[in-house]
């Protein structure tokens, strides 16, 4: 089962990403918790390179470095584990790409999934969970922690605007695929339901 995290900066995806990976381990359940950028040992020095250059890469140059990440990633970390019967929980896959390099650096959405599809061999997840949060609640939970803060602060309201903007519409084009939830719920509240839909897909 292939699980995937989306959702702005601060909107609490890897909180729920550990709060789903220790309920299924208490499940008995093998799980193998990853991200992208940085979940393979390429990808650690793309991630790198991509964090640290942000701002000065061009956008296309940058699309193809995320989609590097990915091709490596799925191909020599997601696709075995997920070959060996085991629970994948993703911090963030193709649809950050379309709604961050796509709607965010204004590259088409449509090329930028086709390109994140051909890195990944066509690998969709069985569920995407898609922690929605309004940008200035973003900027506020982050202004708690600096490192991330600052990295937010140097990018504009207008690209966290249309990048939430292109999340609403991939899930509204893939319901089956989303959940959509509010990020602003309690942590607790968001664990309960995301259990229930996982549940419903690896059978009670
Ligand atoms: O979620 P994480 O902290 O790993 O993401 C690192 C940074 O890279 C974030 O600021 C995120 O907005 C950005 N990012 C991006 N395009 C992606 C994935 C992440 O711009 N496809």
């Amino acid at each position: 089962l292939f699980v995937t995290f989306e959702g702005g900066d601060g909107s609490g995806k890897s909180t729920q990403a550990g709060l789903l990976e220790e309920w299924l381990l208490g499940r008995g359940e093998t799980v193998l918790r990853t991200r992208e950028p940085g979940g393979s040992d390429l990808g650690v020095e793309l991630r790198d390179i991509i964090l640290h250059r942000r701002g000065h890469i061009e956008p296309r140059a940058e699309a193809l470095l995320y989609a590097a990440d990915r091709a490596h990633h799925i191909a020599t970390v997601v696709r075995p584990a997920l070959q060996r019967g085991e629970v994948v929980v993703q911090d963030r896959y193709l649809d950050s790409s379309v709604a961050y390099q796509g709607a965010g650096r204004t590259l088409d959405p449509g090329e930028i999934r086709n390109l994140s599809l051909w890195a990944a061999e066509g690998l969709l997840p069985d569920v995407t969970i898609l922690l929605d949060l309004h940008e200035d609640e973003g900027r506020r939970r982050l202004d708690a922690s600096r490192t991330t803060y600052d990295r937010l602060e140097a990018e504009q309201a207008e690209f966290h605007q249309r990048v939430r903007d292109a999340y609403l519409q991939l899930a509204e084009a893939e319901p089956a695929r989303f959940l959509v939830l509010d990020a602003t719920r309690p942590a607790a509240e968001l664990a309960a339901v995301i259990r229930t839909r996982v549940e419903e897909l690896i059978g009670g």
